[in-house]
């Protein structure tokens, strides 16, 4: 019999037991135990704060070339562990191993790729202020960063975060969700791995009250939370009492505008990913399927019969496309939804069931609900299950008017043939992300972040460096001071 792993938060370049209590992290797709965690308290937070405070000093000022070496070097031990990483994440989120294999370790690499690449280019500007003086700016780094993620894609989450921290001279200490601990842990040993300085990237363990005490920090400069909006404005409220900067990346209830023209078999393709991918716990999916109603019933129709031929089972099994739930409070979330949504009128196309043959994982059938209403609960809320609603609509006017009517605004897509509709209608969708004929498609080049209560800031491109990065302006004088008096 093997002894239950143990996972700790790591500080300083190393493992950080405190021998305290532990929590179970559970496979939710069989509910075995893979690990035993130790929280970090707020004395082991503070240790972290201290250790990434320490290794500032010497990391911002290392040469970006060399910081984006180190970043390169991790996406490369990324890239070669890619199947033992992909597994890991399997077991921790349930999600499918075809997933997590081409897609979860693979845009992490890309992103300690990107910005590795990136960080010897950081740089500020000159300003020709006349002949007797110039201004510059420098870009630097904030200090102590955290990173707070979420469990749908953890190590993407955690990439997402360091990468261009780290690239820009910042250290962190990132929380990963209590119930996806493992990869963020691995992350840390492959950077330890290939040199990067202790403290650089340290991990707390922990849930929310870990998060809690890393965000109300006073040495802590700055916040990027992954999470629901929620947390996010606990986060920014607590966050104001030591004015530290934020990045929110939050939930959301994206539209899809699939107008009368559209390539259908497409257009169902990218519904079908943008709901059932992952179980449907993506931030960005398009949950509100707006279809014109020329082509309604023909798309429920193809939507329903490829829903249907979906494999539901076993993660670890290449062939799975539907794998568990997180966990058994999001089951009975996304189940309660289902009920409430035919409370409120909704009709089931499909699915709208646990998988009651996987009783020891947390499987919900992909669900389709038609007849349903812009103002039911189904419709407005963020479920983060394999749950679509599908709206018919008659005039560009009114998709457009519907799609922006919710206080979210992370995403959204628009499937026609019609180039000029396209952009047209996408200028007027008022979301952070928007799709022409495809549906979230996230590359690292590309800005991602929402509007209104989808987060603030934004992750990948240059313009994440900017929100990991102070700019200083610097006045140099070439004559001589007057003074009046
Ligand atoms: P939560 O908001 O519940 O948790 C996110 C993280 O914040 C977790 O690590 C959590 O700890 C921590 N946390 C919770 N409360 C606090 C607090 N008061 N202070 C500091 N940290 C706190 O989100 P989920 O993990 O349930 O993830 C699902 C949500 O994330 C969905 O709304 C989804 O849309 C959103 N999301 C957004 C993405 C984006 O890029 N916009 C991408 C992916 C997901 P713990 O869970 O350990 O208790």
């Amino acid at each position: 019999m093997h002894a239950t792993p143990r996972i700790t938060s790591w500080i300083d370049g190393r493992p950080a037991p405190v021998g305290g209590a532990t929590f179970d992290n559970l496979d939710p797709a069989t509910g075995e135990l893979l690990s035993q965690v130790e929280p970090a308290d707020e004395a082991l937070v503070d240790r972290a704060v201290a250790a990434a405070a320490a290794a500032f000093p010497a990391w911002r000022t290392r040469p970006g070339r060399e910081r984006g070496r180190l970043l390169l070097a991790a996406a490369a031990a990324l890239r070669e562990r890619n199947d033992e990483l992909a597994r890991l994440e399997v077991l921790d989120t349930g999600k499918p191993i075809a997933e997590a294999s081409s897609v979860d370790v693979a845009s992490a690499a890309d992103c300690l790729e990107y910005f590795g690449g990136l960080a010897a280019s950081i740089s500020g500007q000159h300003i020709d202020l006349g002949s007797g003086a110039f201004g510059y700016t420098r870009r630097e780094p904030l200090g102590v960063c955290v990173g707070i993620g979420a469990w749908n894609y953890p190590l993407q989450i955690a990439a997402w975060k360091a990468a261009p921290a780290l690239a820009a001279g910042n250290t962190m200490v990132f929380k990963p969700s209590e119930l996806s601990p493992t990869t963020a842990d691995r992350l840390a040993h492959i950077f330890d791995e290939v040199g990067l300085p202790p403290g650089v990237f340290n991990v707390a363990q922990g849930a929310a009250g870990t998060g809690r005490a890393l965000v109300a920090h006073p040495g802590v400069a700055k916040v990027s939370l992954t999470g629901e909006a929620g947390t996010g404005r606990a986060v920014m409220a607590a966050a104001a009492g030591t004015l530290k900067r934020v990045t929110l990346e939050l939930g959301g209830k994206s539209p899809l505008l699939v107008f009368g023209d559209a390539d259908l078999r497409s257009a169902v393709s990218a519904a079908m990913l943008g709901n059932f991918y992952t179980q449907g716990e993506v931030c960005s999916n398009c949950t509100r399927v707006f279809v014109h109603s020329s082509i309604h019933d023909a798309f429920v129709e193809q939507v329903c019969a490829r829903a249907e031929a979906m494999r539901i089972g076993d993660p670890l099994d290449p062939a799975t496309d539907v794998g568990s739930l997180i966990s058994r409070a999001q089951l009975d979330k996304v189940l309660g939804y289902i009920e409430l949504g035919l409370s409120e009128g909704a009709e089931l196309a499909t699915g709208g069931a646990r998988v009651e043959e996987l009783p020891d994982g947390f499987f919900v059938r992909p669900t389709v609900f038609v007849g349903c209403r812009d103002d039911m609960r189904v419709v407005r809320e963020e479920i983060f299950g394999p749950v679509m609603c599908v709206l018919p609509f008659d005039d560009e006017e009114e998709a457009i008017r519907r799609a922006n009517d919710t206080p979210f605004g992370l995403a959204a897509g628009v499937f026609t043939r019609d180039l000029a509709r396209a952009h047209r209608v996408v200028a007027q969708l008022d979301a952070g992300t928007c799709w022409i004929n495809t549906f979230n498609i996230t590359p690292i080049e590309l800005p991602f972040g929402g509007n209104k209560s989808s987060g603030i800031g934004r992750e990948n491109s240059p313009a994440a460096l900017e929100a990991w990065t102070q700019l200083k302006s610097v006045y140099v004088e070439l004559g001589e001071v007057e003074a009046p008096y």
